[in-house]
């Protein structure tokens, strides 16, 4: 195996985990659709036994995510939410986690509704300055989850401090990188434990494939969450794992532009007459643009917007009268999305807890794909008139 850790972030993207297949010279890593691997003799195989537990066209995907997370190991998930699953399986009942009070709709669900019953116990608590995590830490706190930015009011939360204080309690630091993506934003450099990605979104970049990954240098928390995978079974096959491979290779390339284009279409909304808000990190007059400034590379084509005194019917006239972009759940595809959380992603989220961070109903959510700009700016010019 070829060792691309040294190298920059392009060519690991392109190269890392993608060794040429040894029986043929095949230079994409093929597509190993098996469910089983013969043995010589019981128990005697050439390292597969059975695909939950391994794929070749996984293991190739996980050490090429690993590569871009700069992390030893990663193990890949049926989803996100998968993912995410495993996670908190690594806690028993009685346990504790901090979490934020702006999170993805799905993994809200996912604590209250699923692991608040087998007697875990979440704490959504006001993340963005991460000292408001000390009053909530007591001898039962085992995991801090934390997601930056955060979706949808685009929330930057300072990793490095949030791991100042996991490591002085002995907590479990998780992010979920998901809006970022590893081209942006690196969490295990910052101090975390633990990764999480969505590669459904920027990772696979093409709306084609729902997976989720876990990315970690910690040898015992990753024996654990390769433990869970095999027990629990939420794999990925491996067609889709190819597919993400496919998608990673131009990564790079992809979140350049979707950078590029998100910027443009921040600034053209910000000035624009029938906006009350803009969400961005890139805005000098964030909140956190300093740390957004510091712990990435760039600030993304995530963005979200308030209409100006519109009500809910005026809201979804909008959002139904795009051209170019789609009104969709999901983000990070190559193609540019608009999105009403309260009503789509994040309505899980009862009204009330929802509304108290923003996501109130005259709230859209962009995600800027990697189009012609100009088409893009057109497209919202005409909705919003
Ligand atoms: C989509 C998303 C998830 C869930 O991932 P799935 O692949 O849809 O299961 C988790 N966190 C964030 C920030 C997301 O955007």
């Amino acid at each position: 195996m070829a060792d691309f850790s040294k190298h920059k972030f392009a060519t690991k993207a392109i190269h890392a985990g993608a060794d040429p297949d040894p029986s043929t010279g095949a230079i994409m890593t093929p597509i190993f659709q098996t469910s089983t691997y013969v043995q010589e003799s019981p128990g005697t195989n050439k390292g597969y036994g059975y695909a939950r537990g391994k794929n070749p066209t996984r293991e190739a995907l996980q050490k090429n995510i690993a590569a871009l997370e700069n992390g030893k190991h990663c193990v890949c998930f049926s989803s996100g939410m998968g993912a995410t699953d495993a996670v908190m399986k690594l806690l028993s009942p009685g346990d504790e986690v901090i979490t934020g009070d702006d999170l993805y709709g799905g993994t809200y669900r996912l604590f209250t509704k699923i692991f608040e019953k087998y007697g875990i116990k979440f704490h959504f608590v006001n993340l963005t300055d991460a000292n408001n995590i000390k009053q909530y830490v007591n001898s039962k706190t085992k995991l801090i989850w934390a997601e930056t930015p955060t979706n949808p009011t685009m929330q930057i939360i300072d990793i490095e401090a949030c791991s100042k204080i996991s490591k002085e309690n002995n907590l479990i630091l998780v992010v979920d990188n998901t809006f970022a993506s590893p081209y942006l934003q690196n969490p295990l450099a910052l101090g975390a434990d633990i990764v999480m990605h969505s590669v459904t979104k920027y990772l696979g970049g093409h709306s084609d494939v729902v997976m989720g990954a876990l990315i970690t240098n910690d040898d015992k928390l990753h024996e654990q969450i390769y433990f869970i995978l095999n027990s629990c079974g939420a794999n990925p096959g491996p067609m889709d794992s190819f597919l993400v491979m496919r998608g990673i290779k131009t990564l790079h390339l992809r979140m350049e532009r979707h950078c590029y284009n998100g910027r443009k279409i921040a600034e053209f909304l910000k000035s624009h007459p029938k906006i009350e808000k803009v969400y961005w990190p890139g805005f000098p007059e964030h909140p956190n643009h300093q740390i957004a400034k510091k712990q990435m590379r760039d600030f993304g084509g995530m963005i979200s917007i308030v209409l100006k005194g519109a009500n809910l019917e005026q809201t979804f006239k909008i959002a139904s009268s795009f051209k170019v972009f789609s009104l969709a759940e999901s983000l990070g595809g190559v193609e540019s999305l608009v999105n009403h959380p309260a009503t789509m992603t994040h309505a899980s989220i009862p009204k009330e807890e929802r509304e108290k961070s923003g996501v109130v109903e005259n709230l859209l959510r962009l995600s800027v794909g990697v189009e012609d700009v100009d088409d893009l700016i057109d497209d919202l010019k005409q909705a919003l008139a």
